[in-house]
This record gives structure tokens, sequence and C-alpha cells, in this order.
């Protein structure tokens, strides 16, 4: 039996532990979207150090001993002992890092972030790699004090999403790669859609004003609970589920990117709304995996925001801002072209079908990183071989090649899979959805929130309470299964392309 005053304790310690998280949270944003460049040094230091009260909070040797208590405890509750289990499983994987060495390296990625804009805006690969060395070496260090007999790579995956390793992995990319190339290929060789029509030119200005006037109101994105801003590489963080901040960038020679990506974040945002009040402030109060999030964001971008259905509900507005880029375009058109298989250079821009060929070559790269088979000076070389190998394009400058993504500079290995894996999820998540609901009835009448209301109900509220594979068991009544995501893009892409 744990004593009242323990449990107290634990309850100020989250408390104090949230604080943290929020002012991190904060500032993070602020740097990512508004922070005028030259205070980055000063800022830098001082996040680095808040980063490390907090990491002295998580890894209090009495607070884990208590955590470790807790989880095993049958006279708690539930809820309660899920949180303790998560909080210690947290901690448990940093525990043994030094504080010093996780300060130094918390500042390191500050200043990579900072590193890898210059070198994305001068062009230039050999501006980043020397952080992205010293960012490896460190993941590497700290991985080594965990003691695990797992490769560093499957303790990288199953952090990201607990369960996963490369074995597994492995096997889903066979498939995607097996079942995707060959029908890439048909589609390239089939006639064109024409999608020239969103590339003409699409002030920013009045792409956001569509945004702010039309589609954050159709998507619910309440200003009570939820924000948008700018930045270089669209997100979502949040600090409790009534503080959501999105973010996404106008590209004014594509119409459609910044409305994708803004379906897509405020689907992050949706999720950490929806989850319970009662997790409020605790860890069970985020999204389970990186998968799950990801699924529910892309299940909004792609099964909804690319539907027939939903632009008979958006079209007219989005018309009506571009009288003469969009009048004279007919909706079926539209709806095409923003279907459309292109490959292309850039994952944030990739369609549906080309998407997660971008992830395989992200996979297998990290993979022979980590394994020793590659290393840093060889990455760019590699990178733009995959992209000739699987989607036949040439990368022509490492802006658009190797530094494309802010994910490496921040440390973040292993977490790209997840983007497939929630597309996965998603498919399977929607073809339930679309058996209790009439998914597409709401979206043209404007109730996108049924929807919403459905992935409330069945996958949002429960937050971190159950894993990522018995939330899509109690969604779905079924096992995982990555066959609706292949099975649907290669029903999509044959209808689509007439093949
Ligand atoms: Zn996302």
């Amino acid at each position: 039996m744990i004593s009242e005053e323990k449990l107290q304790k634990y309850q100020d310690w989250i408390f104090q532990i949230s604080a943290y998280q929020m002012a991190l949270a904060l500032i993070s944003i602020d740097k990512m979207t508004v922070a005028p460049p030259a205070g980055g040094p000063y800022r830098d230091a001082r996040t680095a150090w808040l980063s490390g009260e907090k990491f002295s909070l998580e890894t209090d040797p009495e607070m884990f001993r208590l955590l470790q208590e807790m989880k095993d405890d049958p006279d708690l509750d539930g809820d309660t002992r899920r949180a303790a289990y998560l909080y210690w499983r947290k901690a448990s994987h940093t525990i043994c890092i030094p504080k010093e060495e996780f300060v130094s390296s918390e500042e390191l990625t500050n200043q990579a972030y900072d590193a890898w804009y210059r070198a994305k805006m001068a062009d230039d690969y050999s501006l980043f790699r020397p952080y992205l060395e010293k960012i490896i070496e460190n993941k590497k260090k700290f991985y080594g004090y965990r003691g695990s007999s797992a490769s560093i790579y499957d303790q990288m995956l199953d952090d990201n999403e607990p369960g996963m390793n490369e074995a597994k992995y492995d096997a889903f990319f066979a498939d995607v790669k097996g079942r995707l190339i060959p029908l890439l290929r048909k589609v390239c060789a089939a006639a064109p859609i024409d999608t020239s029509f969103l590339h003409r030119n699409y002030p920013a200005a009045q792409q956001k004003k569509f945004t702010e006037e039309h589609l954050l109101p159709y998507l619910n994105y309440d200003p009570s609970w939820g924000y948008q801003n700018e930045t270089e590489h669209p997100f979502t963080y949040w600090t409790c589920e009534n503080d959501c901040r999105t973010t996404t960038k106008y590209l004014p020679d594509n119409v459609t990117a910044a409305i994708f990506s803004t379906v897509h974040e405020v689907g992050h945002a949706t999720f950490e709304h929806d989850i319970d009040p009662k997790y409020d402030g605790m860890i069970l109060s985020e999204g389970v995996s990186a998968a799950m999030h990801e699924s529910q964001s892309r299940l909004c971008e792609n099964y909804l925001g690319r539907t027939h259905a939903f632009w008979e509900a958006n079209f007219p507005a989005l018309q009506a801002e571009f009288p003469d880029q969009l009048g004279g375009i007919p909706l079926d058109d539209f709806v095409r072209a923003s279907n459309a298989a292109i490959p292309g250079l850039l994952r944030l821009e990739a369609d549906e079908l080309t998407y997660p060929l971008h992830i395989v070559i992200r996979y297998e790269i990290e993979k022979d990183l980590f394994d020793g088979r590659i290393g840093t000076e060889d990455l760019e070389k590699v990178w733009n071989e995959k992209y000739r190998e699987y989607l036949g394009v040439e990368v022509p400058n490492s802006r658009d090649g190797i530094l494309q993504d802010v994910h490496w500079c921040e440390g973040s290995f292993g977490y790209f899979p997840t983007y497939a894996l929630g597309s996965a999820y998603a498919a399977q998540i929607v073809h339930k959805m679309r058996e209790d609901i009439d998914v597409d009835e709401a979206l043209r009448s404007g109730h996108y929130e049924r929807c919403m209301n459905w992935l409330k109900e069945n996958v949002h509220r429960y937050g971190c309470r159950y894993d990522a594979p018995e939330i899509i068991r109690r969604a779905t009544g079924e096992e995982f299964s990555w066959n609706y995501y292949l099975d649907d893009l290669e029903r999509k892409y044959t209808e689509l392309y007439h093949l």
C-alpha cells in the first residue's frame, strides 16, 4: 500500500514536470516561428539549462523507485498504474545519462537547428554535416549507456513506436516497395493528369485569407483552444488540451500545399484537444505513439481532405478567392489534380502514392547510418542515388535533397518510419469509420465535426491510456493490418489513372 504522503509527492512531481514541459514547448514554438535569430545563442543556453532541470526531475532516483512501486501496485487504479509505468519507462531510458552530457546535447541540438537552417538557405550540406556528426556521436553514446542488447536503431524505433523494430519495419517496407514501386511505374507510364493550374501564381496573403476565414472554421479549429502560425517546416505543438499551436507554410506556386498541411496539422491538434481532460497535465494526455499521432493527421489530410466530398464543400470558396486562377476549372479536374501522383523531390509536398517511398529512403539511410554501413560523408550521395532508384528523380541541390527535413538536427532518428506506419493505421481506422457513419455526407454538408466526434470516441479520448495496437483493436475490432493501406492505394490509383 502506497502512503497518501507519497501519492501527494507524486502529484506535485507531475505538476512540476508539466510546468517545465509547457515552458519548453512555448520556447520551442517561439524559436521556430517568430524569434529573432540573433538572440539564438542566448536563448539556446538557457533553454538547455531548463531542459536539464526537467531532466533532473524526471530522473530523480527517489521518484524512480516510487514509480517502480506504483506501476505494479494492484491497489492503485488502472489509469494511475499506466501513468506510473509510462513515466518509469521514460526515466529508465534516460536515468543512465550524466546530466552535464544531457544538457550539452540539448544545447547542441538547438545550435544544430540554426546550422541546419543556415545550411539549407545556403544550399550547402557541408555547413550542417559537423553538427550532424556530433549529434549521431551523442546518440550512440547515450544509447550505449542503456546497456541494452538490442541494436541502437532498434531501440530508437521502439522509443518512437513501442513494440516496433527493424525486423517488423523491414517486413512492412518490403511490401510497400514490392507493391507501390510497380504501381508507380504504371502510373508514370499512363496519360498524365493536368496539374498545371495548381501551380499558377497564388499570392501567400490570399492563401492565408482563405485558410483563416474559410478552412480553419470548416475544420472546427476553434481559436479558444488553437492558434495557427507560419514556419519553415510545419509542425504542431501543445501545452495542454486547450492550448494547441499549429503552423503552416504558404507557397505562392502551389495552392494546395498549405491547405493539406493545415488539414494535417489541425488533425494533430484535434487529437490532443480531444483527449479525456481527466488526463490533463499528466503523461496519459499525449498521443500514444508517433505513428498513432501521424495516423490521425494523415487520416484528416488524405482520407478526408483529398476526397471529392471535402471539395464539394470547399472548392467554391477557394474559387471565389482565386477567380482568375481557378474560376474556369471544373471541380472534378481540381480533385483529380489534387490526388495526382508525380514523383518529386520533397516529402512534405508528396502525394499519397509516392509519400511512403520518401519514407523508405530515410528509413534505409538511418538504418545504415546506425548500423555503421555508411557515414555522414556518404549521406548526400546515398540520398541522391535512392531518389533516382525508387522515385526516378534527379536531386539537383542539397536544399531540396538531404537538407529538406528538420528531424535529424533535432536528434530525431527512427521517427520517419512512423509516418508510413501511421498512414497504414489511418487506412484501417477510416475503413471502420466509413462503416459506422456517412463520411462523405458529413464532409459535403460542412459537418466535419461528425468525423472528429467518431475519432474522439474511438481513438482520441484514450490518449496514452492504451498502447497503439490496443487502440487499433478497440477502434476497429481487428488486429492491425497494413493491407488496408496498400489495397486502398492500389484501388485509388488504378481508378484515377484508368490502369
Ligand atoms: Zn504530422
